[in-house]
């Protein structure tokens, strides 16, 4: 396969955090392979900013170590890493302060494309969107880029909203949730609206139903303390799980353009019915060879879920009949990350009694290995009658279009590459993030209320027994994990 990167337009880009552990693990390794991949042209720059005081050199060694660390010998290349960092440049910068903002200016070049990666902790976003905008730093058409988590509520992420508001229109401002960067996400977009085979199927009429499951096999590691105070529902399900619903759900739209896109997902998030207590399982790790989830967040009263499974029904004419099931938790069986249709089963079957009827089922796996695969029954080879089994029909890309094509940017770099080019088709906009917090917000409180208690579960399970009869119940059955 003929690699067709194309080049973007010169850019400098700010990275806010650039000592931090965002910086250093995900943007500028996804950077430096950008670079090495011929896609960042000789002019860009990027500049790290943070409080640490120290000179570029130092800067740029601690760079070197992240990319060495963070990525596998064979993405690096040495000649590659020399000229990448001759583009690296450091200013400190206090985000609350009034020192370096001059020096950071004066980093600035015209007829540049300028981008703000506020890689912060979202307390410092007000600060950093009020000063690049007073001290004339960032031009009317900079863009800046923020992190999660965007609010814990609907009230607070309002509030974040009419904070940048006042400095950046949205056209500026990148919200990112990476699960849109990955490859298969937009895939599964490219196999919706590029195919005339799956789009008059993709409804109540043929889908028996959906899963789409986010699951870790890692606890809460250092993240104790911030996570008790989120849990699932707000570090998984409202960003990642409800991004990747909104797209397998939503209608084709007119164009793949990102307003024409975020309308569609919004009307998603919008037609969600409220969720039943009883199609919600929240669940707890127990020790194992690990602490439990109670130790890690040393807080033995916490009522905080790390694993939820629940039914979603989404109130529209496609739709209608057609349970979406969510699952996500922390130190599970495996590692996996799938959006699955499950398809209704053949009408009759022709064929002997025991042979049964059969259902298709499309997976589009996220993590570990992105890939799709259609299972479809057919006859099993060889004599001995008609028997049947089913296949997949593997569309992984190595298959179909050589090795080179697994070698994919990852989720970060892409996104940078599409904050360069100045699309937001991958990125949230304002007002589906506020729709997503305004879904999960009576929820939460509901909990809140009643004091709602997690069930314990296994480490290394598929999660409490509660949520395989979430789906027994509706005699179905969550995929292996
Ligand atoms: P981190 O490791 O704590 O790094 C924070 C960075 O901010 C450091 O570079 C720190 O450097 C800088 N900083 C702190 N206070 C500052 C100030 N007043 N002015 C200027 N710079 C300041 O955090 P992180 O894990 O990289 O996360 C950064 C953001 O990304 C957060 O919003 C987080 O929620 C989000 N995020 C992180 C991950 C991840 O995997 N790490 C994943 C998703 C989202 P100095 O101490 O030198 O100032």
């Amino acid at each position: 396969m003929v690699s067709r990167v194309i080049p973007v337009d010169p850019f400098d880009l700010v990275i806010f955090g650039a000592t931090g552990d965002l910086a250093r693990r995900k943007i500028l390794p996804g950077l430096y392979r950008r670079f090495c991949d011929g896609q960042m042209p000789p002019e860009a720059r990027i500049i790290g900013a943070a409080r640490t005081e120290q000179d570029s050199a130092a800067w740029v060694e601690q760079v070197a170590e992240a990319i060495e660390t963070f990525l596998p010998a064979e993405k690096r290349d040495p000649a590659g890493l020399k000229a990448f960092c001759e583009r690296l440049r450091y200013v400190p910068i206090d985000a609350t302060g009034t020192a370096g903002w001059d020096a950071l200016r004066a980093e600035m070049r015209e007829g540049m494309v300028q981008a703000f990666y506020f890689s912060v902790a979202p307390s410092l976003f007000g600060a950093l969107a009020e000063r690049l905008h007073n001290l004339n730093i960032a031009r009317h058409d900079a863009r800046i880029v923020v992190e999660k988590p965007f609010g814990r509520d609907l009230a607070s992420a309002r509030e974040l909203n009419a904070t940048l508001a006042a400095h950046f229109r949205e056209q500026q401002i990148y919200r990112i949730d990476h699960y849109l960067g990955k490859e298969t996400v937009q895939n599964l977009m490219a196999v919706r609206f590029g195919n005339t085979l799956f789009e008059p199927l993709w409804n109540a009429q043929y889908v028996d139903h959906v899963q789409i499951t986010v699951a870790e096999e890692v606890g809460v590691g250092g993240r104790g303390a911030y996570y008790d105070k989120s849990g699932a529902m707000r570090d998984m399900v409202q960003n990642h799980l409800m991004q990747l619903l909104c797209l397998t759900a939503m209608e084709p739209p007119a164009h793949f353009e990102p307003n024409a896109v975020r309308d569609e997902k919004l009307k998603v998030i919008r037609a969600l019915d409220p969720v039943a207590p009883e199609h919600i399982v929240r669940g707890q790790y127990k020790a194992g060879q690990h602490p439990s989830y109670l130790q890690d967040v040393e807080n033995e009263d916490s009522l905080t879920e790390s694993f939820i499974a629940m039914k979603l029904h989404i109130a529209n004419w496609r739709w209608n009949g057609t349970p979406f099931y969510l699952r996500t938790g922390k130190r599970l069986k495996s590692r996996k990350s799938e959006i699955v249709v499950h398809f209704k089963k053949t009408p009759h079957s022709i064929f002997d009694a025991d042979a049964g009827s059969r259902s298709n089922v499309l997976s589009i796996r996220l993590q570990p290995d992105e890939g799709i695969d259609l299972r479809v029954t057919i006859k099993e080879p060889g004599p001995g009658g008609m028997r049947l089994i089913d296949v997949p029909l593997d569309m992984s890309f190595a298959d179909a279009l050589g090795p080179e094509a697994t070698d994919v940017p990852d989720a970060y770099e892409r996104l940078i590459m599409d904050v360069i080019r100045g699309n937001q088709t991958l990125f949230m906009r304002g007002d589906e993030v506020e729709a997503a917090w305004g879904w999960t917000d009576p929820i939460i409180e509901a909990w809140t209320r009643r004091a709602d208690q997690p069930v314990p579960y296994a480490p290394g399970s598929t999660g409490p027994e509660e949520a395989a009869i979430l789906m027994h119940r509706d005699d179905r059955r969550w995929r292996e994990i």
